[in-house]
């Protein structure tokens, strides 16, 4: 089955984002673009998950909750879960590593955390976009072990990317994927690393960007099955060499 995706998403809860980003806006949008699945990452953090994925459930949209972590190396890693449960394990853990900064909304921006009626429920008040005491390493095992898949973000990207921060792709058995900024040429990185799956997202911080990669991956399921967060994490999965 041929879905189109967008797996990197940010919400009100990145500072970076723009506040238009609620999950009543997201989910609009990713409907209108025809996004299928779509990955919500906000900066070290998965408060807002939840109100995507209520929303989903009243459609056919897969939402993967998700976060995009900053590791020690400064460093930004997609973590994807097929559930919630996992994803706070995630977020309990980042939690542990991440500096108690406060955030400053006037400068940083607002870290929004809303409800599925995009009503404000509250504001995370600790810088969520600062790099974690967590290595690169660390991360992928800890995503690997809470049943999630690591994807390397943006590659292409002069910063904050695998290969800016450490001037290479290390190998590892659990990555076999990695994403692509909506500003790269997906042929040439196809080309480039033959032995990896390579997903283009938009890293979405405001709506316009939503869905404007115009991907797609198939998905193979049986005939009557129907897609849901856990095939496609498994799918996602099943392309890192660990697994073979
Ligand atoms: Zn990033
Ligand atoms: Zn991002």
């Amino acid at each position: 089955m041929k879905v189109k995706y967008d797996l990197h998403i940010h919400t009100a809860l990145s500072p970076c984002a723009l506040e238009e980003m609620t999950p009543n806006n997201i989910f609009n949008m990713s409907k209108l673009n025809d996004l299928q699945v779509i990955g919500v990452c906000d900066h070290n953090s998965c408060g807002n998950v939840k109100p995507l994925i209520a929303l989903a459930q009243r459609d056919e949209m897969v939402v993967i909750p998700g976060i995009e972590v900053e590791t020690r190396e400064e460093i930004h890693v997609v973590c994807l879960f097929s559930d919630v449960l996992n994803v706070y394990k995630m977020q309990d853990y980042i939690y542990n590593k991440l500096p108690m900064l406060k955030n400053k909304p006037k400068i940083l921006g607002d870290q929004i955390l809303m409800d599925y009626n995009d009503n404000i429920i509250g504001e995370e008040e600790r810088l969520l976009s600062f790099a974690t005491d967590i290595s690169y390493e660390e991360i992928i095992n800890k995503a690997w072990q809470l049943g999630g898949i690591t994807i390397p973000a943006h590659i292409d990207r002069p910063s904050y990317s695998v290969l800016s921060n450490l001037g290479l792709l290390p190998d590892n058995n659990k990555i076999g994927i990695l994403e692509i900024s909506q500003y790269a040429d997906l042929k040439q990185y196809m080309k480039q690393y033959k032995k990896y799956t390579i997903l283009q997202s938009s890293d979405s911080h405001e709506l316009g960007f939503i869905g404007i990669c115009n991907q797609w991956i198939d998905i193979p399921l049986k005939d009557g099955e129907i897609l849901d967060s856990n095939k496609f994490i498994k799918y996602l999965r099943s392309k890192a060499p660990k697994s073979n």
